[in-house]
């Protein structure tokens, strides 16, 4: 059974000059690998996009928000400059158009993935989401694909119980906005691993936000101290994701992939290695091959060391294709002891403490 690889030119048309999400990102993700020869590996099928309707767009975005972005697509297209929805957030003439089919990407991988012509998928789309709440882009973010893929698998195919792993090295705070009340026909779990917000970029996805109402317990923020490398990422997996999903029993599983976890990005500082996504994805296939009949749809985010991005998502899809041991390797990393202190006797057993009232394994 082959992975899916959804890709359309459409993506680089979210110009917007020196910005660091840049579409030279896609581009040296796609011309590794050509170099790699993937995209010729039966195992392996390139999905085309379609547009996302405007209703599956208002599933998590408010009106406003969606004309906001039109009009100044349709702005920058006239002056043919760049304009700005917030101070990082920037669009081009056809950003708005590439938008839609960033979620479309996802939304036909889903359904490739239903129908049996994928077991997975990876889409490698922008703009991102994962900053996006209901009425603010923000964070180099348009559309939040992942939280709109979320709600079309839960309102258009019948899906009740939906996990979100979102290991971008930045909080996915759109996403936890979105679903902090829960969502109205399903459950949503979400797990979010980012570098610590005191030190970064938005400043939020703490311990203490566990979600409310509906969401209350399914909120999980996982802060981690900055150069924390691999190993920490593993832990989570195995204190946390892994007992809370042997109870959720997630019917599939949506992954926001940011690859600026790298030692060497230079918009953040934490300490992972190209193997590391990977290493961590294969855990993570683990769950989905018991409870989700193997359905993983990785949505990309953010990365902004192209070469170093370019290698990790190779070794992502190569996990997608049960090639776990075809990665490229580079030397290992491990966190510095006190790290690893931290992590296993305050961080970790906190999180237990604050998650005991709503999951029973804690
Ligand atoms: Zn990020």
């Amino acid at each position: 059974m082959t992975t899916g690889i959804v890709y359309d030119d459409i993506y680089l048309e979210h110009r917007i000059g020196t910005h660091v999400e840049s579409h030279l990102r896609l581009i040296e993700i796609m011309n590794f690998l050509k170099e790699k020869n993937v995209l010729e590996d039966p195992n392996f099928k390139l999905i085309e996009p379609r547009k996302a309707t405007l209703d599956q767009i208002k599933y998590v975005h408010e009106d406003s928000l969606i004309r906001e972005v039109c009009e100044v697509s349709q702005l920058a297209e006239k002056t043919n400059n760049i304009q700005y929805l917030d101070m990082d957030t920037a669009v081009s003439g056809k950003t708005y158009e590439a938008s839609l089919f960033s979620v479309g990407g996802n939304l036909q991988a889903a359904d490739e993935i239903l129908e049996g012509n994928i077991k997975n998928a990876f889409a490698a789309v922008r703009p991102p989401g994962h900053h996006s709440n209901s009425y603010k882009c923000a964070g180099f973010c348009i559309f939040n694909n992942i939280a709109i893929a979320t709600e079309y698998l839960i309102r258009e195919k019948g899906f009740k119980r939906i996990a979100i792993v979102d290991w971008d090295c930045h909080h996915g705070n759109g996403t936890q906005d979105i679903f902090y009340n829960g969502s109205e026909n399903g459950e949503v779990v979400m797990f979010s691993s980012h570098q610590d917000g005191r030190t970064l970029y938005p400043g939020s996805g703490f311990l203490g936000e566990i979600g409310s109402g509906k969401g209350e317990g399914k909120i999980i923020n996982f802060p981690m101290p900055p150069r924390a490398a691999d190993d920490i990422i593993i832990t989570f997996f195995d204190e946390i994701i892994s007992p809370v999903c042997k109870e959720f029993k997630p019917e599939f599983i949506l992954i926001s992939a940011g690859f600026d976890t790298h030692w060497t990005d230079t918009l953040t500082n934490m300490g992972w290695t190209i193997q590391g996504p990977a290493n961590y994805l294969k855990r993570i296939k683990e769950i989905a091959k018991e409870y989700s009949n193997d359905r993983i749809l990785i949505t990309l985010e953010g990365g902004y060391e192209v070469d170093k991005q370019a290698r990790a998502v190779y070794n992502c899809l190569k996990v997608l294709n049960d090639e776990d041991e075809n990665l490229i390797q580079e030397e290992s990393r491990t966190s510095n002891k006190e790290l690893l202190t931290y992590v296993n006797e305050k961080l970790i057993p906190a999180m237990k403490k604050k998650l005991n009232p709503y999951w029973n394994c804690f």
